[in-house]
């Protein structure tokens, strides 16, 4: 992917900047450029990465995974920014700075900490969910965790940032202010405009407008649900319904499942359930390793007395617990696809039960979600989804909280970031709605670069910007691999040709196969096979001087193969082919 275009401004940038201006952007023509370079998340919702440049050194804000499409990424884990260019300019990176907790922001941190030592900078929580991360791939000995707290301005290298309280579905995101000789960045990071959050910390819109007032040269905001008309429901709605929704089924046992970085959910989930006199139990990995890790710095607040562990679920009746679980995306290894397959090695479900998904399938992950869904019911548990009731609420800005951000920031220049393509295309006509002139709005893909200098801004296709795919420990599958994997979907036929020493065939083809037919079954077809490419094994060898080359022996045999598997099976499984020659 790589974006083009020409400098929006084009020419008369210059010009204007002569002028003495009595616009809200100050004048700042032959002061230093600053480069933002984007090396994911502009076309996909996943795998953030930001690069700003200034006099020299990088700060880089994010470097989250992608969740892949296993229909086109068959295999692979996730799928992160590249390291390419990163690694080209490591000795000028000067840190890394984490927007919020969640994967898509911070999961690739450990991959990239393993190529680059920086010291990595973010909230309470951000840094010590990265701490986790960063310590499970042994790496914490050589980096260095810097809190950011609400508001607070520092330096890192030649940056200024200054971070911003913002709500999103975690705690204590961030919304980063780059002060710069071109003027303020602003990088909301994922972000919505919670007016009720649950810990009462709001979007600090005051700081923004008064940044706007100053002259906002950049603007890169979530686009996550630029498509979504409206605002977003606050969080603390969510825990009114779970409160009715749990008076309501007095007698039931309930289980509850979310994000489990969405610790105000959790919150709201142990709320609910405490003053209905029950107690929770985490279950799920990263469930209870969140619980302990936002108790120990107060982002979550659960009595010792409320809280057990899964192996003393069976001091309780069913109508005294409330489980909070991992699973709600319908993960295979995650705690409620294994509840829900018979397969949790503590917890079993049945009519006794209510569960709650207090969330919402991500793009792709519906139809593992229903599949889910339909096993709880299958074995009598009633299900609550977002479908049925106000069990979940989304941590992205729509349409009216978009506008709100707009309005309070009215940047200079507005580029959409955190989203698929249509996402960043309708941000981006929110912000020309808005007022905006269309040249100051730009839609680009991941790659490209803008240099700001002065009142100028200047865009380049940039830098390569590719997918790196993750499976397992070598992390080297490429797109030839990746193309290789969705080849083999439709199985392979694999043909051996042994050549004596006068170089005859010394004995029929030999054919193998997985997944193309079943070879018990279709004898005949494989015979036919064997026969097809022998013939023309012997046809070339007959033409040939004095004896064949076995590299066209090997092209003739897949040629044949291919003919006839096309032809006879209107198949189209993968051929490979080896020709042993005898000495
Ligand atoms: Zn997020």
């Amino acid at each position: 992917m790589s974006a083009s275009g020409t400098a929006p401004d084009g020419g008369r940038g210059s010009n204007r900047s002569r002028r003495r201006g009595n616009s809200r952007n100050k004048q700042r023509s032959g002061t230093s450029p600053v480069t933002v370079t984007f090396l994911g998340g502009l076309g996909d919702v996943g795998r953030n990465c930001t690069v700003v440049e200034q006099s020299g050194k990088l700060l880089v804000i994010d470097f989250g995974v992608m969740f892949p499409d296993p229909a086109i990424m068959p295999g692979v884990q996730h799928v992160l920014p590249d390291m390419g260019w990163l690694n080209s300019r490591a000795a000028d990176i000067v840190g890394l700075v984490v927007t919020h907790g969640h994967e898509d922001h911070l999961g690739g941190v450990p991959h990239f900490l393993r190529n680059i030592e920086v010291p990595l900078y973010g909230s309470a929580l951000s840094m010590a969910l990265a701490e986790h991360k960063v310590s499970e791939a042994r790496l914490a000995d050589r980096t260095s965790f810097h809190v950011i707290g609400d508001g607070e301005r520092r330096k890192i290298g030649p940056f200024d940032i200054e971070a911003l309280p913002i709500t999103h579905s975690v705690p204590q995101s961030l919304c980063i202010v780059l002060h710069t000789p071109v003027g303020a960045l602003v990088h909301t990071g994922d972000f919505k405009i919670d007016p009720s959050p649950v810990d009462g910390r709001l979007t600090d819109l005051g700081r923004l407008r008064a940044l706007g007032d100053e002259g906002i040269a950049l603007l890169m905001a979530d686009s996550t649900n630029a498509d979504r008309p409206g605002r977003s429901a606050s969080e603390t709605e969510i825990g009114a319904t779970l409160r009715r929704l749990f008076g309501e089924r007095s007698d039931r046992r309930l289980m509850v499942s979310c994000f489990a970085s969405h610790l105000h959910r959790v919150q709201q989930i142990c709320d609910a359930a405490i003053s209905e006199g029950r107690v929770v139990v985490p279950v799920g990995r990263s469930m209870v390793n969140n619980v302990r890790i936002a108790r120990q710095l107060g982002v979550l607040d659960v009595p010792e007395h409320a809280l057990f562990g899964v192996e003393q679920l069976d001091r309780f009746n069913p109508e005294e617990v409330c489980i909070v679980c991992t699973g709600s995306q319908g993960e295979p290894g995650a705690a409620l696809s294994q509840i829900a397959g018979g397969a949790h090695s503590d917890v079993t479900t049945g009519a006794d039960d209510t569960v709650i998904l207090s969330s919402h399938p991500i793009p792709g992950n519906e139809r593992a979600v229903f599949r889910m869904v339909s096993r709880l019911a299958r074995l009598g548990a009633e299900v609550i989804h977002d479908g049925h009731e106000l069990v979940h609420t989304s941590g992205h800005a729509q349409r009216d909280e978009l506008r709100e951000l707009h309005q309070a920031c009215r940047p200079r220049w507005f580029v959409p970031i955190e989203g698929e393509f249509h996402m960043l295309a309708r941000h981006a006509g929110l912000a020309r709605e808005v007022g905006m002139k269309a040249k100051r709005v730009l839609t680009l893909t991941d790659g490209a670069q803008i240099t700001l200098k002065g009142n100028e801004l200047q865009v380049r296709a940039g830098v390569p910007a590719p997918y790196h795919y993750v499976d397992g420990a070598l992390d080297d599958p490429d797109t030839e691999v990746i193309a290789e994997r969705l080849a083999l979907t439709a199985g392979f036929v694999h043909v051996t040709v042994v050549l004596d020493s006068q170089g005859r065939l010394a004995a029929a083809p030999d054919i193998a196969s997985r997944g193309w037919l079943d070879m018990t079954k279709h004898v005949d077809v494989v015979e036919a096979l064997s026969g097809e490419i022998a013939q023309a094994v012997e046809q070339a060898i007959k033409g040939s001087r004095p004896s064949p080359d076995p590299d066209e022996v090997e092209r003739i045999v897949r040629r044949a193969t291919g003919r006839f598997v096309g032809t006879r099976t209107r198949r189209r499984p993968a051929i490979s082919a080896a020709v042993v020659a005898l000495a």
